[in-house]
């Protein structure tokens, strides 16, 4: 019995956190007035350079990434989900890129929040790809969901976000906390 679970704007909510910080250092740091891209897992401005996006990652998203607030009763039903007996598993995209050591912390998170775990895969880009054995598949983002549809015999349940508030599939559960995800996983156990 298992379970994979993404990180980012699934467990916590990492877009709203980082949103106002992208905004704040574009105005108070760069002194632009520029327009934030909030639809982005990490909010940004299209219109900083290259340079100036690797010193928002460096400076904020990596120093920050500890305080991103965690969804609401995430660690009760991940809890409730390891005591139905359940190996853990997070999968993240997190420290595919160069300039992002999100995933380092990622342990040190978890304890903090009061979240169980057996195992942390970081660095994916094609999640489908480590859910062979996996019962359940948690997501937020459409691609991901996507293709754990249709390359994994896993169940796909999707958090619903901003992004992904007009998709529907009716192969993947959508779920708007995770209440639901703990009451759906618990009704296929009885
Ligand atoms: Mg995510």
């Amino acid at each position: 019995m298992k379970i994979a679970i993404d990180i980012d704007n699934t467990i916590c909510n990492t877009s709203n956190f980082y949103g106002p910080l992208a905004k704040q250092y574009d105005r108070e740091v760069l002194h632009k007035n520029s327009i934030i891209d909030y639809n982005k897992i990490l909010p940004r401005s299209l219109e900083w350079t290259q340079q100036e996006l690797s010193y928002f990652v460096e400076s904020i998203f990596n120093k920050e990434s500890i305080n991103i607030p965690i969804k609401e009763d995430a660690s009760l039903y991940i809890n409730k989900l390891k005591q139905l007996g359940y190996i853990i598993t997070f999968i993240t995209y997190r420290g595919m890129k160069d300039d992002d050591h999100t995933d380092l912390i990622i342990p040190e998170y978890l304890k903090k929040n009061n979240i169980p775990y057996d195992n942390i895969i970081t660095k994916t880009k094609a999640k489908y790809k480590y859910l062979d054995d996996c019962d359940y598949f948690i997501d937020d983002v459409i691609n991901n969901c996507d293709d754990a549809i249709k390359y994994s015999n896993s169940k796909v349940i999707m958090m619903s976000s901003d992004t992904n508030k007009d998709y529907y599939n009716d192969k993947i559960i959508k779920v708007n906390n995770w209440k639901e995800i703990y009451e759906y996983i618990k009704s296929e156990v009885d």
